[in-house]
């Protein structure tokens, strides 16, 4: 099946006389006629559903479509996307480990690894995105995981997926990429190497700004039995679940079977039935919904680029944008609806500008239907010093604009009446033609 056709369809196939549409599987438990059947789901000889912490009809339908989408084996959702980033490396990353991670990823995932794993007894070193030379010196024995993003929030430094994923394999680790901004819409991170995918399932995949969520998609190419030692979590016998082992018992499924079997059952942090129905139909037009949003951002940064006010842009598919144009080139086949940009004035009149806009809300969320902006410096990663921030790539006057699915000729004629209020003294911007 192609894309748009597994959008609509994958991951649920009515039989006769069933709903046509994904229907809510809102219980949290589920029937059997008799005792044995029950005995036999719980000592793993049946498979069914039992219970909604561990599995839902309604979730795997929607799971096993973006599975579908990202050319998967196996996949999972979970609560929001912290969840899925918490699992995906908790999963094979316990106390005694260390992880490398590409230093500027979302402001949440640097707390978790910075901070909540540093307490679990995991430790991360972030590297500078794409500094091949720092990743290599990063490697240590206890080694587990490298972590990256497709298209970071907010510096929007493009992942060299294939270089950072052949450094990864050469010291017998998997690559997590975290494609939330991309989508596999814009870009196929199994095909560059990567190993596992996260997603934060709030953004674009559900694209309306109505449910959090978060999913886990598996590749199934990373042979785990091949390191035993290191991934005896996987490969060894789990006292907790019937004496099995994931490699041994579960082939590809291992990596997905462990996080629910261990990690849903244990930390319970499962995507809500409801909230899977809201995002199996926002991903029906997700293909639509990103092409518009590809558009409609690369339109915009371009005018801005031309504005006096402004002082540097960033979208990695312009050339101006140096570092990134051609990483874009060869993994993105669009750069999404996220734009970074600074205007040249005092912090009172960028908070004028912002407090100005009417069309372009003052949000902490990106990425849906709707336009955000947001000051990473004041807002999200207001928690981070300022050495910090330098590492992360996030310069302290850096505005984040997440262009919706309005009309962009109202979100620029948005920008330059708010850049009015906050520059009255300047007046060429009076003359860009809208
Ligand atoms: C928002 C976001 C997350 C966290 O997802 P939540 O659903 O808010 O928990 C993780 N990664 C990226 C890139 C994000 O933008």
């Amino acid at each position: 099946m192609n894309t748009k056709t597994i959008l609509i369809q994958g991951g649920y196939s009515p039989k006769n006389g069933e709903p046509l549409k994904v229907p809510i599987a809102q219980s949290t438990s589920y029937k059997y006629e008799t005792s044995e059947q029950m005995a036999n789901l719980f000592a793993l000889k049946e498979s069914g559903y039992f219970y909604s912490r561990l599995a839902n009809p309604t979730c795997d339908s929607v799971a096993a479509k973006i599975a579908q989408l990202e050319g998967g084996v196996a996949s999972v959702l979970t609560a929001s996307g912290q969840t899925a980033t918490f699992f995906a490396c908790f999963n094979i990353a316990e106390a005694g480990s260390h992880i490398i991670c590409m230093a500027d990823v979302y402001g949440g995932t640097h707390n978790l690894l910075e901070h909540t794993f540093r307490k679990m007894g995991v430790e991360t070193t972030f590297v500078p995105t794409n500094d091949l030379g720092a990743l290599e010196d990063a490697f240590r024995k206890n080694t587990k995981l490298v972590f990256g993003e497709t298209l970071a929030n907010p510096t929007l430094n493009v992942l060299d997926i294939e270089a950072v994923a052949d450094i990864a394999h050469e010291h017998g680790v998997p690559l997590i990429v975290d494609n939330t901004f991309a989508t596999p819409i814009n870009c196929r991170p199994f095909k560059w190497g990567a190993d596992i995918i996260v997603h934060s399932t709030t953004k674009y995949m559900e694209g309306h700004g109505v449910a959090t969520g978060g999913v886990i998609i598996d590749s199934g190419k990373f042979d785990w039995s091949k390191y035993p030692r290191r991934y005896a979590c996987l490969v060894d016998k789990d006292p907790s679940y019937h004496g099995l082992s994931y490699t041994e018992s579960f082939g590809e499924g291992a990596y997905i079977t462990k996080i629910v079997a261990q990690l849903m059952r244990d930390f319970g942090a499962c995507q809500k039935p409801q909230d899977a129905f809201y995002l199996g139909l926002g991903l029906q037009t997700l293909d639509l919904r990103m092409k518009q949003h590809n558009d409609s951002a690369e339109e915009i940064s371009l005018f801005l680029s031309e504005l006096p006010e402004v002082s540097w842009v960033k979208y990695p598919k312009h050339s101006f944008d140096e570092a990134n144009h051609h990483l874009a080139n060869k993994y993105l086949n669009g750069c999404s609806g996220v734009i970074s940009f600074a205007l040249n004035g005092t912090k009172e009149q960028v908070s004028t500008f912002l407090s100005s806009l009417k069309v372009v809300a003052i949000a902490t969320h990106v990425a849906d239907s709707h336009s955000m902006v947001l000051h990473p410096a004041l807002h999200t990663h207001s928690q981070l010093t300022d050495e910090e921030l330098e590492l992360a790539g996030v310069p302290k006057d850096l505005i984040r604009l997440s262009i919706g699915l309005e009309d962009a000729e109202d979100i620029k004629a948005d920008i330059i009446q708010a850049l009015r209020i906050a520059f009255p003294q300047k007046s060429n911007s009076d003359d860009v033609q809208l």
